[in-house]
């Protein structure tokens, strides 16, 4: 789950690590209120696109405003504007946010990061001195400006690691009691708050050698938000995929993916292995659906509208391997999808499992036009030459 930057902040804030003065703003009168309460007598000021994507900067989302009249003018240019970032793909996203902020004194850009390593099962702590927006282009063109440390679980990040990455950078004397600060805070709020990704960047040195966050991206781990009723707050639903959106009130697990076959399964393992089996036999997948275990047949026929209103979609394979999840629920659910919006693509079914019988006999008694798949492979391969003969 990501959040914005005035959020991922006012996080680091609670954990010690320096963060510029700044305030958020959703309308155009209150960004003028804070630009003028963070620019003061000068009027200087940092006006910031809040959108769930980077490279901001580089898309003309982030400008340094020299005195009051300025800050009016990128205020105008900004809010409501369509940003473009490649990070947010052709169609941009519409700023319904301002983050009004102090202007940084900055006397050199870091790049500082906390991820899980997958690879290692651990958690990795990033940093380089090539901070600022190019980060992407270092990370492929000379990984080795990129000093990493991995954190052993059962102890934590060790000063000695701190060490490492302080001297790495290259810090002056100065600024270490502050880079140990911060680096353990980050840990901290990485740990605490279940980030999945934590990055600052730039970390910026100051003039007078202090550390200070001017950006920061905070994602959570979605797996525990039972721990977190704090997430829901922070979620903006403005920047969320409205298809998943959807999904997610009724329970269902959805993915959005640039295929043109729409997958209805259960379980994420069946739904990996469908994907798979769908691209081996030279298709691709426009989602990743899972019904999960216990879903209703009203979520079940939910499931089937959100694939349907996908005008990508140009065939539904339905792959239920029935255990929790009963044949007949499933087959109800394409009935009732049939009936409700009507389906008029391909659309082949494989049940097996759970009252299988019960359910194939319900598809064949009822009029909708669907395909029967004899086991998985037929299945995938019968919906990729529906689709391509369509
Ligand atoms: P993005 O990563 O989305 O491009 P950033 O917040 O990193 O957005 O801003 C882009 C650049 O703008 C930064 O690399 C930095 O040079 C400059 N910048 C951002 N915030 C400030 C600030 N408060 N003061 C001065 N410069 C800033
Ligand atoms: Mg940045």
């Amino acid at each position: 789950m990501k959040i914005h930057e005035y959020q991922g902040k006012e996080i680091l804030k609670k954990y010690g690590v320096p963060v510029p003065n700044g305030k958020v703003a959703f309308t155009r009168e209150e960004a003028i209120e804070a630009a003028k309460e963070i620019g003061g007598e000068s009027g200087k000021v940092v006006v910031k696109a809040q959108i769930h994507a980077g490279g901001r900067g580089k898309g003309g989302g982030v400008k340094l405003a020299g005195n009051h009249e300025e800050a009016v003018k990128h205020i105008d240019d900004i809010l409501g504007m369509t940003l473009v970032t490649h990070q947010t793909g052709p169609e941009g996203r519409v700023v319904k946010r301002l983050l009004l902020e102090e202007v940084g004194d900055i006397k050199k850009e870091y790049y500082f990061g906390i991820v899980l390593d997958r690879e290692t099962s651990r958690i990795t702590i990033m940093a380089s001195t090539e901070g600022g927006m190019d980060i992407e282009e270092v990370a492929e063109k000379t990984p080795e400006k990129i000093l990493k440390v991995t954190v052993h679980p059962s102890v934590g990040v060790q000063p000695y690691q701190i060490r490492n990455l302080v001297y790495g950078l290259g810090l002056p004397k100065a600024a270490h009691k502050d880079a140990h600060k911060l680096i353990a805070g980050c840990y901290n709020a990485y740990i605490k708050e279940d980030a999945s990704l934590l990055e600052i960047n730039p970390l910026v040195l100051t003039g007078d050698d202090h550390l200070v966050a001017l950006d920061a991206k905070v994602n959570f781990d979605e797996n525990a938000s039972f721990r977190h009723p704090s997430y829901e707050e922070l979620r903006d639903l403005d920047e969320e995929d409205p298809a998943e959106l959807e999904a997610s009130k009724f329970g269902l697990n959805f993915i959005k993916l640039d295929g043109n076959i729409g997958c209805l399964v259960n379980g994420a393992g069946l739904a990996m292995a469908t994907m798979d089996i769908i691209k081996h036999h030279g298709g691709e997948p426009a989602n990743f659906l899972d019904v999960g275990g216990g879903a209703s047949q009203e979520a079940v026929t939910e499931a089937f509208k959100i694939i349907l209103k996908d005008e990508g979609v140009k065939g539904i394979f339905v792959n239920i391997f029935g255990g929790i999840m009963k044949c007949d629920i499933i087959a109800g659910a394409v009935i009732g999808a049939a009936k409700e919006v009507g389906i008029e693509i391909p659309l082949v079914v494989r049940l097996e499992g759970t009252n299988v019988e019960q359910g194939r006999k319900m598809l064949e008694e009822s009029d909708v036009e669907l395909i029967r798949g004899d086991d998985m492979n037929d299945a995938a391969k019968k919906i990729v030459e529906a689709v391509a003969n369509a």
